[in-house]
């Protein structure tokens, strides 16, 4: 069961570290996705204003330029015309090509030379049908950007308007005399843009480089301390489960003695335990486990109890919720149901103080503690022999199978003492049943007293009884019987104003010394009682019998 939910928790936290691992990794990934992204916008929009700024320079220079020429136009000067050309296209400018059409798509004056008097077909040129598509012709004085082999350009076209100053040369009847065409390099704007996207793509990488172990430091400890709660909650979930089904199983009292004692232990720690059932009225009794010497025996109640006053508290109906005392040491647990007091656990630890937590446990457990205390109970009262309070001869059957199960098993001794009062008959004789009654409940208290907590003693018959010593052996068993003869042969008994003195003859048998089955060691046991009735009564008489 232990190694069961080991396993369990071991799957549970490598799942939940593998969760981690993926959390991590996708906030990584959407963060480089993200700054991916904002690079890309911010690189393609710097792009587009580069792009645009270049343009409108361009346009600017054609527009200065055409100014120029049209002074050294109406100057009638086309060697500077030619010359000015050649010159702001030298080496060095930006201009890689400048040159003027005439109205019949001839190349008048150009910075390449080699090109005066080519005829340029605007409808199957390369760089003009972007703007000449097929019959029409678009008047684009924009920069276009174009792009061939050589590389990109901008490509500004001016339209020389005729004008009265023109009229010398050209007819006044054509709106135009020619076109001015200037292709500016898009060079040092395609390294500005390269450049600044190398920038940006160094800076994303060097953010992503500064962010991510900050990220996956802060993530790591911000799912470590919920995977902590997640797996520090579901242990005490399946803690919590293993002690219900442990509690649902166990449906004798005094086996739930021990399990609410372990549990009790084992969930807090405790150095103490006390179990305190109500016996009506201002009566209790209980159990207590200490770890100084870790065995579990009747709570003898002190003189001094030092929990008396939360004891009187609790019978009286005051204390109704778990309670710390001794400074936060001790848990007082008040277990009930339906409003009847079932019982009362109280807690003990040094080492540390119970906190809040330990007592939202305390109420969690309490409430199964109780369900399982109460069924305790009633089974309790079917297995009990209504007028002396020991367990009934058919609840002998159920425990001495129990009991001879774990000789079986692990070589358990088990010693069995019958007991049957001496001339009982002549009490009832002469004092009257009800009289034999009281002596037979005052004689089942006393055998109570006398033996140990985890020793069961059972009505057998009208004025018989049984004791099961657990883990005892032979001599152990004569011990107690001993005890139980002196125990109620040393005090009288009192019948109205009359003392009576009764003895008991007690026969002990013990497995395996004197035999090695149920029906055997009932038998071996009656065999001794015989014997000690018939020699003499108020005697312990052990089996001789050696089983083959
Ligand atoms: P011995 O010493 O040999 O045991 O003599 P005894 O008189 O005790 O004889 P026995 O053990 O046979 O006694 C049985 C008597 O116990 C018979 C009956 O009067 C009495 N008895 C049995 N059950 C009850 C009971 O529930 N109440 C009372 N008052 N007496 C009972
Ligand atoms: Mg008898
Ligand atoms: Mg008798």
């Amino acid at each position: 069961m232990e190694e069961l939910k080991n396993n369990q928790d071991r799957d549970r936290a490598g799942w939940l570290q593998r969760y981690k691992k993926t959390i991590i990794l996708s906030t990584v990934l959407v963060l480089a996705a993200v700054i991916a992204v904002v690079m890309v916008f911010i690189g393609a929009t710097l792009r587009s204003r580069l792009i645009q700024d270049s343009r409108m320079k361009t346009e600017e220079l054609a527009g200065v330029i055409e100014l120029s020429l049209r002074h050294l136009m109406t100057a009638r000067n086309p060697g500077k015309i030619q010359q000015s050309l050649e010159v702001i296209s030298a080496g060095g400018s930006s201009i890689v090509n400048a040159f003027i059409l005439d109205n019949q798509g001839r190349i008048a004056y150009s910075s390449r030379t080699s090109d005066i008097g080519a005829r340029i077909d605007r409808f199957c040129e390369p760089s003009c049908t972007g703007c000449h598509a097929g019959a029409a012709t678009l008047s684009q004085e924009t920069a276009t950007l174009l792009t061939t082999d050589g590389g990109s350009y901008l490509r500004c076209v001016k339209v020389i308007r005729n004008n009265g100053a023109c009229f010398a040369c050209h007819p006044p009847s054509s709106r135009t005399v020619g076109k001015l065409i200037i292709d500016r390099s898009m060079l040092p704007t395609s390294q500005l843009i390269t450049a600044v996207m190398l920038i940006l793509a160094i800076s994303g990488v060097l953010s992503l480089a500064v962010l991510v172990p900050f990220i996956v430091k802060f993530l790591s400890r911000g799912v470590d301390k919920y995977i902590s709660e997640i797996l520090f909650k579901s242990s005490e979930l399946s803690m919590l489960y293993a002690i219900v089904k442990r509690l649902s199983k166990t449906i004798e009292l005094e086996e739930l003695k021990q399990v609410v004692i372990d549990i009790v232990r084992d969930l807090y720690r405790a150095d103490e335990v006390h179990i305190l059932l109500p016996k009506g009225g201002k009566e209790y009794g209980g159990v207590f486990w200490s770890n100084k010497d870790n065995k579990i025996d009747r709570r003898v109640v002190p003189d001094q109890d030092p929990y008396r006053d939360l004891i009187l508290d609790w019978l009286d109906g005051g204390l109704l919720q778990e309670r710390l005392v001794d400074g936060g040491r001790t848990v007082v647990i008040p277990l009930e149901k339906g409003g009847t007091r079932l019982g009362m656990i109280i807690a003990t630890r040094s080492d540390r103080l119970f906190n809040d937590h330990d007592l939202e446990l305390v109420r969690a457990m309490g409430s199964h503690i109780s369900v399982a205390l109460e069924n305790a109970s009633l089974y309790r009262i079917a297995i009990t022999d209504e007028l002396t309070g020991l367990y009934s001869k058919r609840h002998f059957r159920t425990m001495i199978e129990k009991k001879f199960e774990l000789y079986e098993k692990y070589g358990e001794k088990l010693t069995l003492l019958i007991l049957d009062i001496d001339d009982f008959k002549k009490v009832n004789d002469t004092y009257g049943h009800p009289a034999g009654d009281s002596i037979l409940r005052e004689v089942a208290s006393r055998v109570m007293n006398t033996t140990r907590e985890g020793d069961l003693d059972f009505r057998y018959g009208g004025e018989e009884f049984i004791v099961l010593l657990p883990a005892t052996a032979d001599a152990g068993g004569v011990y107690v019987a001993e005890r139980i003869c002196e125990q109620i042969n040393s005090a009288g008994f009192d019948i109205g104003e009359t003392r009576l003195r009764i003895t008991v003859s007690i026969g002990v048998a013990c497995v395996p010394e004197h035999a090695v089955t149920i029906r055997d060691l009932v038998s071996e046991a009656d065999k001794a009682l015989y014997e000690a009735k018939k020699t003499g009564k108020n005697r312990v008489v052990l089996s001789r019998n050696r089983p083959v």
